[in-house]
């Protein structure tokens, strides 16, 4: 077991290629989740000078922008990584046909539930823990993040390297070390996900401001 208050607190602040270093030669079993927002992508990057193939994957709920799949097809191309396609048990006409058209207009708890939530679960069978690009300052749900911590939910160790980053650092070390960014970033979406529940945030907005818009909902589930 791993001593993760003491971990935690040595690695407040530590650089996140120190602190995947350290992890990643403890002999656990890592995988890394892949939204391909700027915040995973330099994680990948920063993985990929330490292992290779690094071990990855993405949930592809079947509704992400076209620019996150065109981007995906770029990464995999550029970096050694090793990256699990995880679907949804249900298709969207199965779900339709089950919940209804278009059901994240009707339920998105539910919806998120079906195609995020419940297939994360597959993705980190056999796993000790997962790296996530979750930071302090995306939300107040996420001001706590620890660099490191137990996910109850899913049993397993939970790494947020770069938790005490801003979005500042982040965006100067992605161009300074010519890491590739999704496009969506460019264009007023510094937080997305499916097309259906994301819109572009206005100017002095908070970060994820334009995640289900309307709805009392500001995570799909797989961050407790
Ligand atoms: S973000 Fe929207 S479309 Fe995607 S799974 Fe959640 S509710 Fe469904």
């Amino acid at each position: 077991m791993l001593d993760i208050e003491t971990l935690a607190m040595k690695w407040e602040k530590s650089h996140p290629q120190d602190i995947l270093r350290e992890i990643t030669g403890m002999g656990l079993k890592w995988t890394l989740a892949m939204s391909f927002s700027r915040e995973d992508t330099v994680i990948l990057h920063e993985l990929n000078q330490i292992c290779s193939p690094v071990d990855a994957f993405w949930l592809d709920t079947n509704l992400l922008f076209p620019e996150t799949y065109a981007f995906k097809d770029e990464i995999t191309a550029r970096y050694q990584v090793n990256l699990r396609h995880i679907q949804p048990t249900l298709s969207l006409e199965n779900q339709a046909k089950r919940y209804g058209k278009d059901l994240w207009q009707e339920d998105p708890h539910r919806c998120c539930y079906l195609r995020k939530v419940e297939p994360l679960f597959a993705a980190l069978e056999g796993y000790d823990g997962w790296i996530t690009g979750i930071r302090r300052e995306q939300s107040p749900s996420r001001a706590r993040a620890q660099i490191i911590e137990w996910d109850k939910q899913h049993e397993l160790y939970k790494l947020n390297p770069l938790a005490f980053w801003l979005s500042d650092e982040l965006e100067n070390y992605a161009e300074t070390h010519n890491i590739p960014v999704n496009p969506l970033h460019t264009q007023g979406y510094p937080s997305f996900g499916c097309y259906p529940c994301t819109r572009p945030v206005k100017p002095g907005e908070s970060i994820r401001a334009g995640r289900w818009e309307g709805w009392d909902k500001s995570e799909c589930g797989i961050h407790q």
